[in-house]
């Protein structure tokens, strides 16, 4: 077999030995953040690359990282992405990113034309999904300062287990820490554009706006047939309202250029009893736009409607813990160097925007960054019908060694 067969059929052999941690029957993975099945896959990754010369590390929240030392004392470029999941979720999801990562840093180092300026740490950062617990993006929240590592380490889950108790049952905790120059990250789309535009890369240009709110929706427990409607304050139809409020939102206030994209996706009824009126009901509602003036006036509809709930359904809303990312542009030169890698490689390529957060969100506002994007197939994600094409896949690998092998050699960054 030639080098590039060689390279080709040993990632798609690590994408399926990888995809069996955590398998469901219905062809996803099931890995939340530091569960057993979460620790497998860290554990089988750390096998992997040691055997090709890596040294395997961890910080403080768990945060893996892959060093390859090409010269010693230098600074890091990171390339990075999350091997956890959603529960029932796809294979590919921030998995693919790590994988290709590992591979194509194997292949910068066994192929070093000029004199490497950096060396390179593959990092699986740490509870990218937030659905074991929140928020999402944990592990590279605290990387880059933005969440204090003793607030996550306290952080539960629903049945009461905390980060720091299930990272150290799964013995991937530590005290490392890493000087980061540039951060690169591949990822599946998890949208359409790619597909509908019949391009095999997308070149991230900026990320959406979104503010995340946990709200809390009190009203009192009562009789379900007993208590007359006038004298009801039922907290699920408050709440009932408030997802159908963010629908509305959603509808009104995307324009042709914007759009808003408004969910509710998790929402916990108490006591959630067939003959009781329900006395809270927790429920998180998210707001995202391209643009942050649109955002903004989305946003403040959202708050506007929770007052009108309020009084139309005798209840109060709370608002706990909220989460604002700010819509944000990559670094442009990074955004040119990879546009030339892929023309370079001859591989189809535009520019995109991110809906969904990454771990790339995070680094991009503490060192230059690079995002790029894969296809989805018919953009669907957090879903076991995740699927990205092996050619897209390997594809997706060929560039991310291209723009490693030039920011490692100094194109991007100066050390
Ligand atoms: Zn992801």
């Amino acid at each position: 077999m030639t080098t590039q067969t060689l390279q080709t059929t040993s990632f798609l052999t690590d994408f399926r030995s990888m995809s069996t941690f955590g398998a469901t029957p219905g062809g996803g993975v099931d890995r939340q953040a530091a569960t057993s099945a979460d620790g497998q896959t860290r554990n089988w990754f750390r096998g992997l690359v040691e055997g090709h010369g890596f040294e395997v590390r961890y910080d403080q929240v768990g945060n893996q990282f892959a060093l390859l030392e090409l010269v010693p004392g230098a600074p890091y470029i990171a390339i990075g992405s999350h091997l956890d999941s959603q529960p029932l979720g796809g294979r590919f999801d921030g998995a693919y990113g790590v994988l290709a990562g590992a591979h194509a840093a194997i292949r910068v180092a066994s192929l070093l034309t000029s004199e490497p300026q950096f060396n390179i740490a593959v990092i699986n950062w740490f509870n990218e999904e937030g659905c074991r617990f929140k928020p999402s993006m944990m592990g590279s929240s605290v990387f880059t300062g933005k969440i204090p590592a003793e607030q996550v380490l306290a952080t539960t889950d629903p049945s009461g287990t905390s980060v720091r108790e299930a990272l150290e049952a799964i013995g991937t905790i530590g005290d490392f820490s890493l000087d980061v120059a540039a951060y690169l990250e591949i990822h599946i789309e998890q949208g359409r554009s790619l597909e509908d535009d019949g391009l095999t890369i997308g070149l991230v240009e900026s990320t959406w706006g979104a503010n995340k709110y946990e709200f809390v929706v009190h009203g009192e427990q009562a009789h379900t047939g007993a208590t007359l409607i006038a004298d009801r304050q039922d907290a699920l139809l408050g709440a009932s309202a408030l997802v159908v409020a963010a629908r509305e939102v959603a509808d009104d206030y995307s324009t042709d250029e914007h759009m808003v994209i408004t969910s509710c996706g998790e929402f916990n009824v108490f006591p959630n009893s067939p003959v009781v009126v329900a006395s809270r009901v927790n429920l998180l509602v998210d707001v995202r736009s391209t643009d942050a003036a649109v955002l903004a006036a989305a946003d403040a509809e959202l708050h506007r409607r929770v007052s009108l709930i309020e009084q139309r359904f005798n209840v109060r809303i709370s608002q706990g813990a909220s989460h604002i990312w700010a819509s944000k542009a990559y670094d442009a030169a990074g955004l040119a160097l990879a546009a030339s890698c892929a023309s370079a490689l001859g591989l189809p390529h535009g520019v995109v925007r991110t809906l969904a957060g990454h771990d790339s969100t995070n680094m991009k506002d503490i060192v230059p960054t690079i995002m790029l994007f894969v296809p989805s197939a018919e953009g669907i994600s957090h879903n076991e019908r995740e699927f990205t094409s092996d050619a897209d896949m390997l594809a997706g690998v060929d560039l991310l060694t291209e723009v490693v092998s030039r920011v490692v050699a100094g194109e991007f960054v100066q050390p």
